[in-house]
């Protein structure tokens, strides 16, 4: 399985984002900057699992987070 895997989604807890944009220049295709210049993740499944869980472990703030999906 290459992609996200299903039941877990990433996200920022922005509080806690200082600003780098290490994520959004690293992996564009989930990340952005929002307007307060805070990261968001804009596509949970733009990247592979392993992608996303590297740019966690970079993360100076270490404010990107896996979050488990709702059952709906
Ligand atoms: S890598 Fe972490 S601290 Fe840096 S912009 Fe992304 S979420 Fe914020």
């Amino acid at each position: 399985m290459n992609k996200s895997i299903q039941g877990k989604l990433a996200y920022v807890e922005k509080d806690d984002c200082t600003s780098c944009q290490l994520c959004a220049d690293t992996l564009p295709q989930v990340f952005q900057m929002d307007a307060d210049d805070l990261s968001e993740v804009h596509n949970p499944y733009g990247a592979t699992e392993e992608e996303i869980q590297d740019a966690m472990d970079s993360c100076p703030g270490e404010c990107i987070l896996w979050k488990k999906q709702e059952a709906p």
